[in-house]
């Protein structure tokens, strides 16, 4: 895949911010944590930089903080959140299995969607987690998740359904479980896909 904002080597970011210059994820954690790298800095109350297992297989991976994540400083522990945990614990897995995070680490005023500018900005943390995690598979929810580290701008109806290689991870795209919550229809979709991941992660790991 070209041209993706994960593999951008000549933006300052990407090297500056190698994860050789931290010593494991909560050494990232301590250094990440005060970004003020973008506008967002101004509005958090917490840098959600997420949680788990940091030696997981799995990482999961949605879009940005809510007012429930920006107040707790944790990843998805709203009402999409419970849905979530729902759907990890459906395929036999816990949140303590599975890293949890988002390509934004600071909640957008009134829930926006994110910035071009905010997910540049914000992507090389991403990118240092998934470095130091080393995980085999992601799992990407919703479409802002999945086009940003694509780098794409397919439906959910062509990303999802099927495994998709990306930067040397297995990429499972489902929807986000907000879009869930709106569109319980979508819900069969999304039960296909996770059972897809966790055959997918017996065969593998
Ligand atoms: N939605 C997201 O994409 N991420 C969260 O952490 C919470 C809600």
């Amino acid at each position: 895949m070209q041209g993706s904002l994960f593999e951008d080597d000549s933006s300052i970011n990407a090297q500056k911010e190698s994860a050789a210059r931290f010593r494991d994820l909560n050494d990232l954690y301590e250094q990440s944590k005060d970004c003020t790298k973008c506008r967002l800095a101004e509005t958090r109350n917490n840098f959600v930089f997420g949680e788990g297992n940091p030696k997981t297989q799995i990482v999961v991976i949605g879009e940005a903080p809510g007012a429930e994540e920006d107040a707790q400083g944790r990843p998805f522990v709203g009402r999409s959140g419970k849905l979530l945990d729902k759907i990890l614990e459906a395929i036999g897995f816990s949140r303590e299995d599975v890293f949890i995070c988002n390509i934004i680490k600071c909640r957008p005023p009134e829930n926006r969607n994110p910035n071009l500018d905010e997910i540049q900005s914000c992507m090389p943390w991403l990118k240092i987690q998934l470095q130091l995690i080393k995980p085999k598979i992601l799992l990407l929810l919703g479409r802002v998740a999945a086009n940003t580290v694509l780098d794409n701008r397919q439906s959910m109806a062509n990303l999802r359904g099927r495994i998709l290689r990306w930067n040397g991870y297995d990429v499972i795209v489902t929807y986000h479980p907000a879009a869930l919550l709106r569109n319980p229809n979508w819900k069969r979709h999304c039960w296909e896909d996770v059972k897809m991941l966790r055959s997918h992660y017996d065969n593998m790991c």
